[in-house]
């Protein structure tokens, strides 16, 4: 089992988000990330080079994963780390519980783990594992800690608290930090950083666990890495006693120099800056004469059906290094935020793997919330087709008979016309002349028979008024009549 996955109520939570005004501010105020990519990404005009290099290395590595996957664990084990397989959410969990609990200094055998931002954790659903067995968790991101608060789910993979505005936040903290004056005021966003700071630094000291995830896993060294622009993610792992870093299968890389790859498209696609503030290879236990470092460390590292994908058709997915850019480019997350998806992954990335991780029943929405415009593949540092896969995942959809009988039935009086293209043109050509005459000149239709779904936000463009076919033949022959004169 993962973390519950609610993605089947993707229409209902989409059209409550869009009548969100709260929301709809927040996420208008959240656009910044894709303006800075462009700007970040026009100032190296090697960048699509770097593109093909990191799809061309995350192809090899997934061609050869399984010796990539063992030489980690070799190096990782040399440098006095352990190393954990887990097949999936259950057994990373008991895992991790078991680790924890051994190294609880609380009362009652109860643990305080600091946690760095780690999307496998929300993908496994740690927290709520761990509070269940009654130990203190902290998030130390600040994204991660604002909606720890709120008890949510993440919206963002990079933003987490995407959703969230500025006056929530004030209200969140003020409801949670009890020593607050009231009369302080928060002027700004910085004022509230600064709270937030000064709240989770005396938390740093005294957590027995500190668990991260990572953003790559080095088979050469038998390194992680972690990337992060508040420094938390370090405070996690070097200070408590013991480090656990929760990763997936695919984000092993063969050599550090292959690091470096990944990392000039990671920051630049992911906020528009040349680097993370913080980025650390960590390794290992600490050593004899180490001034800091964990005394013990261990990586868990969780397949949960990544092996399946793998041998599958949906093994380019696999590439994606978590980024956010296409989510951040998306016009359908843009409008819906993250919740609406219902699961862990959100945005496009969130529209192919939802649906691999817990089945096309469930997720089976998420692939049809796109418009196809082909902006999450034109951002994707990885070249992932991510328009093709979800085409691929609505296939699966209507092979397995879970679209709705009415979308079936449409395709099916659709394939019957289309087989007949005198017919089709003809009935074309009638229904366009009806559209454009319903439009009332006016270019756009408010309200479209069978269409409701499309006009409730937004209005439909009238067709033109002749068929594409229609008009390329009017136009030859208007060019032969002036070729003749
Ligand atoms: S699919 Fe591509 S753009 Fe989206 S998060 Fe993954 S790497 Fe980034």
């Amino acid at each position: 089992m993962t973390a519950e996955p609610k993605s089947s109520q993707f229409k209902s939570a989409a059209s409550e988000a869009l009548q969100n005004p709260r929301l709809q501010a927040a996420m208008k105020a959240s656009g910044g990330l894709a303006v800075r990519r462009a700007a970040a990404i026009a100032e190296i005009p090697e960048f699509e080079a770097i593109r093909d290099a990191g799809r061309d290395l995350k192809n090899h590595t997934l061609a050869n994963l399984d010796a990539y996957l063992l030489a980690f664990e070799e190096k990782a084990l040399e440098s006095g780390a352990k190393v954990h397989w887990a097949a999936d959410a259950e057994e990373a969990r008991a895992i991790i519980l078991k680790i924890v609990g051994r190294h609880a200094k609380g009362p009652e055998g109860k643990a305080r783990v600091n946690k760095g931002k780690s999307m496998i954790s929300e993908e496994i659903g740690l927290n709520s594992a761990l509070e269940a067995a009654g130990h203190h968790v902290l998030e130390t991101d600040l994204g991660e800690y604002i909606i720890q608060l709120r008890g949510e789910p993440p919206s963002h993979i990079i933003a987490p608290a995407a959703h969230v505005s500025k006056p929530d936040v004030e209200a969140d903290f003020r409801a949670a930090h009890t020593h607050l004056d009231p009369e302080r005021t928060f002027p700004d966003a910085a004022s509230l950083v600064h709270e937030a700071r000064h709240v989770l630094r005396e938390q740093y000291f005294g957590a027995d666990v500190g668990i991260t995830g990572a953003n790559m896993l080095i088979a050469e060294t038998g390194q992680g890495v972690i990337v992060t622009n508040e420094g938390n993610g370090d405070l996690s792992q070097i200070l408590p006693d013991v480090h656990i870093a929760v990763a997936s299968l695919e984000k092993v890389i063969p050599t550090l120099d292959d690091a470096s790859t990944i990392l000039r498209l990671l920051a630049r696609s992911a906020t528009g800056q040349s680097l993370s503030s913080y980025t650390t290879f960590y390794k290992g236990a600490r050593r004899q004469g180490d001034l800091d470092g964990p005394k013990e460390m261990h990586f868990v590292l969780l397949d949960n059906g990544r092996s399946e994908m793998l041998a599958g058709e949906f093994r380019e997915m696999l590439r994606c290094i978590r980024c956010g850019a296409c989510m951040n480019n998306c016009p359908v997350y843009r409008a819906v935020g993250g919740h609406s998806y219902g699961w862990v992954y959100v945005g496009p990335m969130g529209s192919v793997l939802t649906p691999n991780f817990v089945g096309i029943k469930e997720g089976r929405h998420l692939p049809n919330a796109s418009t196809f415009c082909g902006r999450c593949q034109e951002v994707c540092p990885v070249r992932i087709p991510l328009p093709g896969l979800m085409r691929k995942l609505r296939e699966a959809e209507f092979e397995q008979k879970l679209s709705p009988q009415t979308a079936r039935y449409g395709l099916g009086v659709w394939r019957w016309f289309a087989k007949r293209p005198a017919l089709y043109h003809r009935m074309s050509s009638i229904g366009m002349r009806a559209l454009n005459w319903l439009s009332g000149g006016h270019g756009r239709l408010k309200r479209l028979p069978f269409g409701g779904g499309w006009t409730a936000h937004r209005d439909f463009p009238a067709p033109a008024k002749r068929t594409f076919m229609a008009e390329w033949k009017a136009r030859k022959a208007a060019k032969s009549q002036g070729d003749d004169q």
